[in-house]
């Protein structure tokens, strides 16, 4: 029996009376809604333009898109990440170039990144991986080769570093509403930029390579990737509680990094000074001192009804479909080593102190 469940997505009375009025206007595919959560959202992150569409992997490859990237050009991401990032540089024909991560944060490491720069680098993908900020390091190596900077924050709604929010780095930045997100509509996402032609691009691949000035001339090719109003009328709902829904995220961090600090071979996530973390999870390294192996007790927390996941087993590299691309097992030592100890413990706004004991309880005696 599941005691403690590793996510449970918040929807309450505002999300439900919101689709509700949506369905009832009858306008149910993109329309004011849309809109009225795009000005909303870009207020939020604290940047000019926001493009809604129906996934963070439509906006990762709308950013990809609308930067200019193709065939020819690079793009320098972390290999330890969800399979999207990737991809969307594949989609429109350029290479993936992997880095390895940093020790402490698991996010792409500015030192692997300025290393990785070669002819034909346009660009530089960070994760916000967990839901803290990429480093800032790799802002100033960006500037130094003149790179884009696309930023994944799919993870990182609501962080910040200094006193900016996620989704204000970079030339453009993506987020995802996927309903295990820190902020959900179900399927969902927004690109983010302070630079008008991006945001008019984005609008262009989001409805077949057409301007939203000119009807029915079509400039280039482009898809379907345009958000329901049924959707983002659950995402205005959102907006008004992530901060609420992040404070509790936080909050829980807090009380499994006082419960587990004393706890040998396992290692909490790491912080770093300028970040405000939102816990999208809360991941930590199960190290050699540890009486049992991470599998092990990942199997053992399970049994006790706690729910947890290894994000991720296998960094991408040694995946068929990018090993065919030439890379191989010992290429980046500290995203592989780190793979095979990381694991995620349930941190959502609905769980209760207690259920945080029972989880450091069957951590610190297994
Ligand atoms: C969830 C996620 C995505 C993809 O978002 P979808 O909405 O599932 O398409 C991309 N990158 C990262 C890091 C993610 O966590």
């Amino acid at each position: 029996m599941v005691q403690v469940p590793l996510v449970t997505p918040q929807i309450g009375e505002e999300e439900t009376m919101a689709v509700l009025e949506v369905l009832r206007s009858g306008m149910l595919a993109q329309g004011p809604r849309v809109n009225e959560f795009e000005t909303l959202f870009a207020q939020y992150c604290g940047v000019k333009h926001a493009v809604a569409v129906n996934s963070g992997t439509a906006a990762l490859h709308a950013a990809v898109y609308a930067c200019g990237l193709q065939a020819g050009d690079a793009v320098i991401t972390t290999p330890f990440t969800f399979v999207a990032t990737a991809n969307s540089i594949l989609m429109q024909d350029a290479d993936v170039v992997f880095a390895d991560i940093q020790e402490d944060t698991l996010c792409l490491d500015p030192d692997a990144v300025r290393a990785a720069v070669r002819e034909g680098v346009k660009a530089i993908m960070p994760v916000d991986l967990y839901g803290q900020v990429y480093d800032e390091r790799i802002d100033a190596v960006a500037s130094e080769h003149d790179l884009i900077v696309i930023e994944d924050a799919a993870q990182s709604m609501g962080a910040r570093r200094g006193d900016r929010k996620a989704g204000s780095f970079g030339n453009a930045a993506c987020f995802s509403f996927y309903a295990t997100k820190n902020m959900l509509t179900g399927e969902g996402g927004m690109l983010t930029t302070d630079d008008p032609h991006v945001a008019e691009m984005a609008r262009r691949l989001r409805h077949h390579g057409q301007s939203e000035q000119t009807r029915y001339e079509y400039h280039d090719l482009g898809y379907n990737y345009r958000m329901m109003d049924l959707q983002a009328a659950i995402g205005i709902a959102q907006l008004n509680r992530i901060d609420e829904l992040n404070a509790k995220r936080r909050e829980n961090a807090k009380r499994l990094d006082a419960g587990l600090s004393t706890v040998r071979g396992i290692r909490l996530p790491a912080v770093t000074a300028d970040n405000h973390h939102v816990y999208h999870q809360y991941t930590i390294i199960v190290e050699e001192e540890y009486p049992l192996s991470r599998d092990e007790l990942l199997e053992s927390l399970r049994q006790k009804g706690i729910g947890c996941a290894v994000y991720y087993p296998k960094p991408l590299h040694l995946h068929p479909h990018f090993a065919r691309m030439g890379f191989r097992e010992g290429d980046f030592p500290v995203a592989e080593r780190l793979a095979r100890s990381v694991l995620s413990l349930p941190v959502h706004p609905s769980l209760t102190p207690e259920q945080v004991q029972t989880v450091v309880e069957a951590i610190a005696r297994p």
